[in-house]
């Protein structure tokens, strides 16, 4: 393990939730369009705190995954400039919580700001771990021609290229066509 359990819980997030833009989703559509497309991709990270359920809630979540998709495959010392004003734009207050099971972790907005706040901070916060720790490599984009699917990649040597086996396996067979054609 790379980063602490909240950390790698938050950057998956991150991830998770950029791949739900067109360029980046698995049906090349945008896949937050709907509240309910909101709601699905909560619930299967355990999103915790206040939820509107409204229009304007999902279009400021739509735009704070631009700002994040963004901050992504910046290199380090842009990346510590946009986390820092990130968080003083939110004016984010470091806090050590525990709720729903989940042992001590940090916050750094109430649980009742809003959505959108509450994802920007929290992925502000994963990536000061990840700056500080030197490992911004870490935060991939997929290699494929035509994937913008984000990943965190965790292997030792950093050697994944691809945001999944769906991706590996189809540029593997189109490098294999390429080699046969010629
Ligand atoms: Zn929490
Ligand atoms: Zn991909």
């Amino acid at each position: 393990m790379f980063f602490t359990h909240d950390t790698e819980m938050a950057l998956g997030f991150v991830a998770a939730l950029a791949d739900t833009s067109p360029e980046a989703s698995d049906s090349r559509t945008e896949e937050l369009s709907t509240q309910e497309q909101l709601t699905v991709l909560l619930d299967e990270w355990k999103y915790s705190g206040r939820r509107d359920g409204d229009e304007r809630e999902l279009r400021e979540v739509r735009d704070a995954r631009g700002r994040l998709r963004g901050l992504w495959l910046l290199d380090r010392d842009a990346a510590a400039e946009a986390v820092n004003g990130l968080l003083a734009e939110a004016r984010a207050l470091p806090q050590l919580v525990r709720h729903d099971g989940l042992d001590w972790h940090i916050h750094a907005t109430e649980p009742d700001a809003p959505l959108a706040r509450r994802i920007l901070v929290e992925a502000a916060m994963a990536l000061i771990d990840v700056i500080r720790a030197d490992e911004m490599h870490r935060l991939r984009i997929c290699d494929a021609d035509d994937c913008e699917s984000l990943y965190v990649d965790l292997s030792k040597n950093t050697s994944r290229r691809f945001c999944s086996t769906r991706c590996g396996n189809r540029m593997a067979v189109r490098a294999y066509r390429a080699r046969a054609a010629t």
